[in-house]
């Protein structure tokens, strides 16, 4: 492997999980946990299904997260295990920590203390589709966050903090994290590897748990699907597609996906990586105001809109 001189990684850009029901995965992200819906569209592989997006005010990377609703569309369970991520953490304020352990009681959200092994609290929960959820009380996130009448700037969560792949073989991935990904490690403990991009924030972090006795994971409702890392720009995303390519790994062409263009690969333990331009981003197609309100197609979808619309299930942000 080799050391590149100038950092392309720029921390995390989104999470993607396959979920089941689109107006319960609506409530608990927007209504429950008080993201804001940035985009409301399609599933670019598979049109007759959302992909919703959830982040702060623009859908700032760093802070999105999105879901393809598959229930009734004949799509297996999935199960958790070797091989995938299996815990999505969003950051909140440490002083927050109250306040949602109290919203999620009063939701009859079951909830579990699951402090970090690196001093953070945490509450650890299902989405309705069984994935699972991490609030994580961190410190030093000073990122604008969304808010609505009954989430206080002061509670409200700022982004995702971090994802945790479970992997049979952590020192592969570290290895491609550290000299490929532009993080270096910043905690180990409980066979948990924390790693980091840049100042090591909320939004940059990746944690291996050693999985070397679990079977392998099944791709399925209530798994996440992917998780994106950002590039500044379509040049670097190149350059970091030449770069991959050369250490043998197969990755995708470059995808248009309206909002930011990707690449895709398998990292060695298996888990879908993808990286994603910053640009343009969710304005792109609607004004910041109105992002998420209506059904946004792309371009080469809309002579197909009123079928498509026929097919999807109707869904109220409230
Ligand atoms: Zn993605």
């Amino acid at each position: 492997m080799f050391v590149r001189m100038d950092a392309l990684i720029r921390g995390l850009h989104h999470v993607t999980a396959t979920v089941a029901d689109a107006q319960e995965d609506v409530d608990f992200y927007v209504r429950l946990l008080g993201q804001r819906l940035v985009k409301r569209t399609i599933n670019f592989d598979n049109p007759g299904v959302y992909h919703f997006y959830y982040g702060d005010e623009a859908g700032t990377p760093g802070t999105i997260m999105t879901t393809f609703p598959y229930k009734g569309m004949g799509i297996r369970t999935g199960a958790n295990g070797a091989g995938q991520i299996e815990t999505t953490s969003f950051s909140a304020p440490a002083a927050a920590l109250p306040f949602w352990r109290k919203r999620l009681a009063d939701a009859q959200v079951p909830f579990r203390e699951a402090p970090t092994p690196f001093g953070e609290e945490a509450l650890l929960f299902d989405d309705p589709s069984g994935l699972h959820i991490r609030i994580v009380g961190a410190p030093r996130d000073d990122r604008e966050p969304w808010t609505r009448p009954d989430i206080a700037k002061e509670h409200a969560i700022r982004g995702i903090h971090s994802v945790a792949l479970n992997v049979r073989h952590p020192a592969i991935t570290a290895e491609l994290l550290t000299e490929m990904m532009d993080s270096r490690q910043v905690g180990e403990d409980a066979g948990i590897t924390r790693f980091a991009m840049g100042e090591a924030r909320p939004g940059t972090i990746v944690e291996l748990t050693d999985a070397s006795d679990d079977p392998a994971a099944v791709n399925g409702l209530g798994t996440v699907h992917h998780v994106a890392f950002a590039v500044a720009t379509a040049e670097d995303q190149l350059r970091m597609r030449q770069e991959l390519l050369k250490l043998g790994l197969g990755v995708t062409e470059v995808l248009d996906r309206q909002y930011f263009t990707s690449i895709y690969f398998r990292e060695p333990n298996g888990v879908l990586f993808e990286i994603a331009t910053l640009p343009p981003g969710f304005t792109v197609d609607e004004p910041l105001s109105s992002l998420g309100t209506a059904l946004k197609l792309p371009p080469w979808e809309e002579r197909r809109r009123a079928l498509i619309e026929s097919h999807l299930p109707p869904v109220e942000v409230r």
